[in-house]
Order: C-alpha cells, then sequence, then structure tokens
C-alpha cells in the first residue's frame, strides 16, 4: 500500500510551492491534477511519474468526484507515492474534504501538504493587507457556487470591517454586483479583481460593488477581494502612516488596467 499526498500548487508561480510540494513532485509515481494547476508547477514533475488530468475543461468535468476518489485508492494500492495536487491549497473550495472522507474509509494512509491559496497569491498581487488593523479584523473566505443550492451562503458576519474573498466569481459582474448589494455592502465599498494571481499573466483591477457592473471581465481565474482594504487610497494611507512611524516604506507598482 502506498501514500496518497494531497499537495496544495499554490497560485501558479512555482516558487511559490512549498519545499515539500517540490520534493513530492520530483518523486511521485503518480500524479492527478486539476486544469488550475499552472504549466510551470507541472513542469516540475518527475519524468517517470505518470500525470493524470482529473480537472474539468471548458465547464466539462472530465471525471467525477467518485471516479477521482476510486483513483487514488486504486493507485494507492499499486504505487508508493500518490500525489493529488490541487490549485492554491487542497482545502480550501478544493474537495479536499470528500477525497479524504474516501481515503479513510479505504484505509489508505494520506498526507495533506498545504499551499498558497488564491486570496494570498491576489492579495499580494494587488499589493494590499487583507487584515490591515487600521480598516479590518476579520476575512472571509466565501464563494457563490457551493454545493446544490447555490443561493445559500451564510454571509451573516460581515461587518465594515471584514475582508471578504470571493472565489469563483463567474463572469457575470453585474449579477456579483448585484449579490453583493443585496447582501448589505455599499455601492462604494472597494473591491479589486485579480486574475492568473502570482503568474506572468497576472492583472489587477481596482473598482467598488457600485462600479463591478460595467467593469469589463477578466480572465479566469479570478477572483475579487471586497472591502475597505481593497482601494488604493488605503495604500497611500499606508505610506504616511509608515513615513510618520519613521520607517522606509518602498511603494510597489501594481498595474491597474
Ligand atoms: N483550492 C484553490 C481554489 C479552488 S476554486 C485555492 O486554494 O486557491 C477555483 C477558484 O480559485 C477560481 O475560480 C478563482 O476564483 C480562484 N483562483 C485560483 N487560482 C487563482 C489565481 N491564480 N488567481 C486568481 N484567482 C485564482
Amino acid at each position: 500500500m502506498g501514500k496518497v499526498y494531497l499537495v496544495g500548487a499554490g497560485p501558479g508561480d512555482p516558487e511559490l510551492l512549498t519545499l515539500k510540494a517540490a520534493r513530492l513532485l520530483s518523486c511521485a509515481n503518480v500524479v492527478l491534477h486539476d486544469s488550475l494547476v499552472s504549466r510551470e508547477v507541472l513542469a516540475r514533475i518527475s519524468s517517470g511519474a505518470a500525470v493524470v488530468d482529473v480537472g474539468k475543461r471548458c465547464g466539462r468535468k472530465l471525471l467525477t468526484q467518485d471516479e477521482i476518489n476510486a483513483l487514488l485508492v486504486s493507485y494507492a494500492a499499486s504505487h508508493e507515492v500518490v500525489v493529488r495536487l490541487k490549485g492554491g491549497d487542497p482545502s480550501i473550495f478544493g474537495r479536499a474534504g470528500e477525497e479524504l472522507e474516501a481515503l479513510r474509509k479505504a484505509r489508505v494512509e494520506f498526507e495533506v501538504v498545504p499551499g498558497v491559496t488564491a486570496a494570498l497569491g491576489a492579495a499580494a498581487g494587488a499589493g494590499i493587507s487583507l487584515t490591515d488593523r487600521r480598516i479590518a479584523s476579520q476575512v472571509l473566505l466565501s464563494t457563490f457556487s457551493r454545493g446544490l443550492d447555490a443561493n445559500a451562503m451564510d454571509w451573516g458576519c460581515l461587518t465594515p470591517a471584514t475582508t471578504l474573498v470571493l472565489y469563483m466569481p463567474g463572469p457575470d459582474y453585474a449579477e456579483v454586483a448585484r449579490r453583493l448589494g443585496d447582501a448589505g455592502l455599499p455601492a462604494d465599498l472597494p473591491c479589486v479583481i485579480v486574475s492568473g494571481a502570482s503568474s506572468s499573466q497576472q492583472q489587477v483591477r481596482w473598482s467598488s460593488v457600485g462600479a463591478l457592473a460595467a467593469d469589463e471581465k477578466l480572465p479566469a481565474p479570478a477572483l475579487m477581494i471586497v472591502g475597505r482594504v481593497a482601494s488604493q487610497q488605503v495604500r497611500e494611507l499606508g505610506e504616511a502612516f509608515w513615513r510618520e512611524e519613521g520607517r522606509e516604506f518602498e511603494a510597489r507598482t501594481v498595474s491597474v488596467s
């Protein structure tokens, strides 16, 4: 019996892989990966490994979740190191729960190797702090498309000091804006859209809940950071803050399209 590693591939940049993830990719016997995993990360897989794409293509699933679960169990019976490679972190909107349950049931040994989730890659790309202590006290990682009831979002904990990170916002920004408005978020609340965070194609667009509807769509994968931290003005305040503190602050250039 082999061991299954649920490994986070990070948001795209292979340098954001953990040392452990990189080591496992270089010694894996078989790697099952999602379509979200970047080409640069896939290039780190040992040439001797069998590589299986179990991701979605053009909205069409290549394999069902049950089929993926069954594959993991059967590969573990015949291979020593089985890597299940997922974009970002396996435990954030990554269906790790179902796969871990299947492995537990089949009594297959497993280990989860965390990765840099897209929210963190996007915040880094936009040059903002998700928990800027002057304006944010909590972060909510959320999405519209969950489970069977896409409307079942629990945003009861949203406060003016919450940073909301919206995974899988989809291409209909007008609909996103409407749902954010329905959740009680004001039209002038800042929002930043980050596409391809940490990759060479990264794009950052500054907007607001009210302006979002008219915004041009950015290519997938993209996510939205909504809240007072998602503003360039906050960054300017930040510079003043650090000057006052007598420290050096090097303003990072952020591409605004
Ligand atoms: N497990 C992943 C998330 C999977 S859900 C993680 O931890 O990051 C897929 C969604 O993640 C995409 O629709 C998009 O909203 C977001 N995402 C993943 N990679 C991204 C990237 N490089 N830049 C921006 N958003 C990304």
